[in-house]
């Protein structure tokens, strides 16, 4: 392989392994089971990580499912928001549960989907999410079912519920009452069913979070309605395991100083930027302020504004921090900027080169 140079993201497995404890931790005290939610993260080369703390994957479509089924093992939930006529029978295949959007789906392809378990997605009318874009119960959404009848019509052909209404959420009170509506909205049905996703979204590794409370109120759940629950951390699974390594490449002064990298948010982190959000530089402190900016020729290609003790110059070397998540899974090659390369930092500190990009990869994703 050839030498490591940003731009890079870089997967610190140590830190890594702490989400993991966190998460095997949970599991044990509650006996929920916990799923990685590939369309956060799915680098599949950290996998040998996870694999033993968590007991699979779950999904958004057929390629993210024939992924967690080939590279990571375990329990493999598919969930898709439709699912086409031709990819079912290769989705059925690759799981061990597959979780339907609609009742129109669940009634389209049960049959097709007869030997495997089949669930269905309820959407609570609330959530915690404090962006519209990404809010399921904004308003005339179409992620999940929500009419009591509607769903009570077709439980024969399910044994299992997921919800998926927390977002962002590191507050334990605020899970307590997202979990008590449901409770109240659906607890009938909780009784008839032998398992029941929460979905993602519960920041639960958090430094703060009340591990233990959180375990307690699941298993108390579990135990009410007869259920085996499953969590699907995405963000809480990699929180704060990586960054993305980036190089000065000029600077310029405009009014403020800018510092321009060999990176681009629009291509790199899109996810910040969709929902302008800045991305983390730390220490972030001194006596010297700059605009960080990517290198695509979008004019709000930035990264934010820091404060550094010295001067900035060509060559300078920058870490953006909490990089894993809705970052590898969204990169992309607009402006033709190069990929950053994927490595990690193993346990005795060695770093490691596990992918990098190059001129055929971006041709090829062309025709
Ligand atoms: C997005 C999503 C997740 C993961 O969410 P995080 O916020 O990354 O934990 C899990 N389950 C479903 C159904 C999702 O849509």
């Amino acid at each position: 392989m050839t030498e490591l140079t940003t731009p890079y993201y870089l997967i610190d497995k140590s830190k890594l392994l702490a989400n993991m404890q966190k998460i095997a931790y949970l599991r044990q005290r509650s006996g929920a089971k916990a799923l990685l939610a590939l369309k956060c993260f799915a680098t599949w080369g950290v996998f040998d990580v996870m694999r033993d703390y968590m007991d699979g994957t779950t999904s958004s479509s057929l390629y993210e499912v024939k992924l967690g089924h080939r590279k990571f093992g375990g329990e493999t939930h598919a969930y898709s928001v439709a699912y086409s006529d031709a990819e079912i029978t290769e989705v059925v295949a690759n799981a061990d549960k597959i979780i339907f959007n609609s009742i129109s789906q669940l009634t389209r392809f049960a049959d097709q989907a007869r030997d495997i378990q089949r669930g269905l997605r309820v959407n609570p009318r609330v959530s915690t999410s404090d962006f519209i874009l990404a809010d399921p119960a904004r308003p005339h959404s179409r992620l999940g079912e929500w009419d009591i009848e509607k769903i009570r019509d077709v439980m024969p052909l399910i044994n299992g519920f997921m919800f998926h209404n927390n977002c962002e959420n590191g507050d334990f009170d605020r899970f307590d009452q997202m979990l008590k509506h449901i409770e109240r909205e659906f607890g009938e049905l909780l009784y008839q069913v032998d398992w029941v996703s929460l979905g993602g979204g519960i920041h639960f590794t958090g430094a703060d979070y009340p591990l233990d409370q959180f375990a307690d109120r699941l298993k108390q759940f579990a135990e009410q309605y007869g259920v085996q629950l499953y969590l699907e951390p995405g963000e809480a699974a990699i929180t704060l395991s990586t960054s993305l390594e980036v190089t000065v490449l000029d600077t310029l002064y405009n009014g403020k100083n800018l510092a321009i990298v060999d990176s681009s948010i629009e291509a790199h982190m899109l996810d910040l930027l969709i929902y302008r959000q800045t991305a983390k530089l730390l220490p972030n402190s001194g006596e010297h302020q700059y605009m960080v900016c990517g290198k695509s020729c979008l004019a709000g290609d930035i990264f934010g504004e820091y404060r550094f003790p010295q001067p900035l110059k060509i060559g300078d070397r920058l870490s953006f921090c909490d990089a894993a998540g809705y970052t590898m899974v969204k990169k992309n090659w607009f402006n033709g900027v190069n990929m950053p390369s994927i490595a990690s930092k193993e346990l005795n500190g060695e770093i490691k080169l596990i992918k990098q990009f190059n001129f055929d990869d971006y041709v090829d994703s062309l025709s």
